[in-house]
């Protein structure tokens, strides 16, 4: 057992009370455990672990994921949010595909820099797949240590930071590593939660400095204030043929939504149906918009205003059909959708 006391006593509670049954902590390979680390990354265990099942049932190795569609990958994550994280997962197969003889590479120096891996995310794929010592510092652990050791300051704070990184290292211990890791993300995530942490029951209470000076609820100090929330107004077009089928465009590959297929969108609703005079067959007379949906990003919200048109299709004189689809949502094909436009055609 490791002589660090907070590495020996987490991973004894581990051992007694700790998850094992989890999808990606059977059959620990370095490659199961990064799909996992990225999915988890802002999501729920609750939430990651149907996709994760249906992903690795689609793409069981990194030669699969490589040689797949983006369009199919994406449409695997549909729902999952934070596209970025599939595009760079799918990027990142193919540069192991390529140059890595289609194997996940075992030095941290040459994880840290493939597409989505950070220091963090790193440290946690080597030590839970291949035992190997590595500190590491997610949302989760930010929490317990800051709490455990009263560090003060924003939790973002470049100073904060740099001490949590030198009692990440300090704590992790040189043997037992996948077990202390798994010990340290499972506290934060279900002991020293956000909200309503469970002292009562925590290997670490004895010497709490946060819950010895009764400041758990304050610690950590929150990020520094951001400016004020943005909303942004969108109207998206929702062309439809009789028969059902709605106008798809796929989004640029980066920004919001990168690479997924989308209604049209517009600034305003006279952008949208200028769009649709000039580039519709037969349009009928268009109807009300239908009710706004907001949906949340991390720093904006985004409220999306449905104008529905009926039309016979595309007009071929002055449209180029690359990038547009008609989509059956009756016989939806293979493809990544922005979440609140799945739920739209979803309840067409
Ligand atoms: S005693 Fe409470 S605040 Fe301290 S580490 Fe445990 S759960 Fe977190």
């Amino acid at each position: 057992m490791p002589t660090d006391r907070v590495a020996s006593r987490l991973i004894d509670w581990h051992d007694k009370s700790g998850r094992r049954d989890l999808p990606w902590q059977r059959d620990r390979t370095p490659y199961r455990v990064w799909v996992s680390e990225i999915m988890l990354q802002q999501t729920q265990v609750a939430t990651v672990i149907p996709y994760y099942e249906r992903f690795m049932a689609r793409f069981p190795s990194i030669a699969a994921l490589a040689t797949a569609e983006l369009d199919e990958v994406l449409h695997l994550w549909t729902g999952l949010g934070y596209y970025a994280r599939a595009r760079n997962l799918h990027r990142t197969a193919t540069i192991l595909h390529t140059g890595h003889n289609a194997a996940f590479p075992l030095d941290v120096a040459t994880v840290v820099g493939l597409p989505g891996i950070g220091q963090s995310t790193a440290g946690a794929i080597l030590a839970l797949a291949n035992d190997q010592r590595h500190a590491i510092l997610d949302g989760n652990v930010k929490r317990v240590l800051a709490r455990y050791h009263a560090v003060d300051g924003p939790i973002d704070a470049h100073t904060t930071l740099e001490q949590l990184w030198q009692l990440a290292e300090a704590h992790t211990p040189s043997e037992r590593v996948a077990t202390y890791t798994q010990a340290i993300m499972d506290l934060g995530a279900t002991v020293c939660r956000r909200a309503q942490p469970r002292c009562g029951d925590c290997p670490l209470s004895d010497d709490c400095a946060a819950l010895a000076t009764q400041r758990v609820a304050q610690l950590p100090a929150p990020k520094r204030a951001r400016a004020v929330r943005r909303v942004r107004h969108v109207c998206m077009l929702l062309a439809r043929q009789p028969g059902g089928s709605v106008l798809l465009t796929q989004r640029p590959p980066s920004g919001i939504w990168g690479g997924l297929w989308c209604l049209p969108e517009f600034e305003s609703a006279e952008a949208a149906f200028e769009f649709a005079s000039q580039r519709l067959t037969n349009q009928q007379a268009p109807t009300p918009a239908l009710a706004a949906i907001k949906h949340a990003f991390t720093h904006f919200d985004l409220v999306i205003t449905p104008q529905p048109v009926v039309c016979d299709g595309l007009n071929p004189t002055v449209c180029e059909q690359g990038g547009m689809v008609w989509f059956n949502p009756r016989q939806p094909v293979r493809v990544g959708l922005p979440a609140p436009v799945k739920a739209l055609l979803e309840s067409l």
